[in-house]
């Protein structure tokens, strides 16, 4: 080891408190420096290159160093790194949001900015709450949710998330949210993790009817409905039909109830589209955009909204009608820059086009390099997301202890041989950048898969 490794790992030790980390067992490993990157490798103090195989936390597309991204965010920083939108404006804000505007369904017209995909649901919330106030229906406060859903972690995103892994122990301090089971609870798993698309497709009639008992009892003081459209990403990767998503808007219709679609995962090109809601061909009331809107380069978040909704917050100021909500950092123009740039990448390189080549290839490596696996499986993906679970007898529907840690082993043996990916509890979860070519795809899969038989072996 390096001297100036050995030093940044002893300082690492002594002053940081990692993210989702139990810290004495951080300590107990040799952490993974990351000094730069390129494309989509990762390269730490040493000069070792990784293959990013979660998008640096989902939210990587294009690779990094994308030289049109990064001369964008240069000549912005030339201009003014940050500048706020509480008072004043500034051009890339604007622009960012006529674009946005333009891109997702016509009903959304109003962009409200933050910084991460937290904030963003935080944002929802309110506008969801505040709205149904000014429309003169102020007993619709309640919100309803997805089973182990996840929106983020600050404590009203928690509250709508409330995924049990992460957030036990939270409920003196969260608000209570009705919940519904996805799908992905309904389907008829057989006991080795089975549920295909025609048992997930019966499984969504018996989600909707859930939601609809609920909609029926209560809608009357139901603010809004959330949802991550087409994959529950931190659940473990939980795929839905569309037929899910139409059924939760048409539902959310007739029982005069906002939706609010939280595309902080799912969008930018990770499900095969730009955004899930289009396989779907609905419109939300309210959709959460975070991560992939700068391609990964600078946190910023946007929470859109119909023009109906927009409207109930106008009035004179001391009718206070206003959204009394804003971040010191939303909308910062560095980022706004960064993402206009996402998005001219995205026309320039034809990305999008470029997707569906790309989810194909990286489901005949998994069909290749992972379904023959005796302790994995099945596999769940949509577009270019992916999760398995690791099982010590398939057959019997076993799963490992908690305490073996054997998805976390797999993810360090993955390492050992240059490529990052990180599980989520037992389940291997791959998030290639969207733009990911299939040879790397490759790479990322089989090297997963080996890791998986060496982490499984005992
Ligand atoms: N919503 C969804 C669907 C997410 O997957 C995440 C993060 O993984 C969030 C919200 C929270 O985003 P952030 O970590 O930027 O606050």
């Amino acid at each position: 080891m390096s001297d100036r490794r050995r030093r940044l790992v002893a300082a690492d030790r002594r002053a940081l408190w990692h993210p989702f980390t139990q810290m004495d067992e951080w300590v107990g490993y040799d952490p993974l420096i990351i000094e730069r990157a390129e494309g989509f490798e990762l390269i730490d103090v040493e000069g070792r290159r990784y293959l990013d195989g979660v998008s640096s936390l989902w939210c990587n597309v294009h690779g990094h160093g994308h030289p049109r991204i990064v001369d964008a965010m240069k000549a912005q920083l030339d201009r003014v790194a940050h500048s706020t939108l509480l008072g004043l404006s500034h051009e890339p804000a604007i622009e960012l949001a006529e674009r946005l505007v333009a891109l997702t369904p016509a009903p959304l017209t109003r962009v409200f900015y933050s910084d991460s995909g937290s904030t963003a649901v935080e944002v929802a919330l309110r506008i969801a709450f505040q709205y149904w106030r000014q429309v003169g229906k102020p007993e619709k406060t309640g919100f309803v949710s997805l089973v182990d859903g996840y929106h983020g972690d600050t404590l009203g995103s928690v509250s709508l998330g409330f995924s049990q892994p992460f957030h036990r122990g939270y409920e003196p301090i969260t608000f209570s949210v009705q919940k519904f089971r996805p799908p992905f609870l309904h389907a008829p798993i057989d006991g080795r993790g089975r549920c295909d698309a025609v048992s997930l497709e019966a499984a969504s009639t018996a989600s909707l009817r859930e939601l609809e008992a609920i909609l029926e009892r209560d809608a009357a003081r139901i603010a809004a409905v959330f949802i991550e459209p087409l994959m529950q990403g931190a659940a473990g990767m939980w795929p839905q039909p569309v037929s899910f998503v139409r059924g939760v808007r048409a539902l959310c219709d007739r029982y005069e109830v906002l939706l609010c679609c939280d595309e902080v995962a799912t969008g930018f090109g990770r499900t095969g589209t730009l955004f899930a809601i289009e396989q779907a061909g609905i419109s939300p009331d309210l959709l959460c955009l975070a991560k992939g809107l700068t391609a990964g380069y600078l946190p910023l978040a946007t929470t859109l909204a119909t023009e109906d909704i927009f409207a109930a917050f106008r009035g004179e100021y001391a009718d206070y009608r206003a959204l009394f909500h804003g971040h010191t950092y939303g909308g910062n123009p560095l980022a706004c820059a960064a993402a206009i740039a996402n998005l001219d990448v995205f026309d320039s390189e034809r990305t999008v086009e470029r997707l569906h080549g790309h989810a194909e290839s990286l489901a005949v490596f998994l069909e290749e390099h992972v379904s023959p696996l005796g302790q994995a499986g099945p596999v769940r993906r949509v577009g270019l997301m992916v999760g398995f679970d690791l099982w010590r007898d398939r057959d019997a529907g076993e799963r490992y202890p908690a305490s073996e840690r054997r998805a976390h082993r797999a993810a360090l043996v993955a390492r050992e041989r240059g490529v990052v990916i990180r599980p989520l509890g037992d389940t291997m979860v791959l998030m290639p950048a969207p733009a990911m070519p299939p040879t790397l795809l490759e790479r990322l899969v089989r090297v997963t898969a080996e890791a998986v038989v060496q982490a499984t072996r005992n």
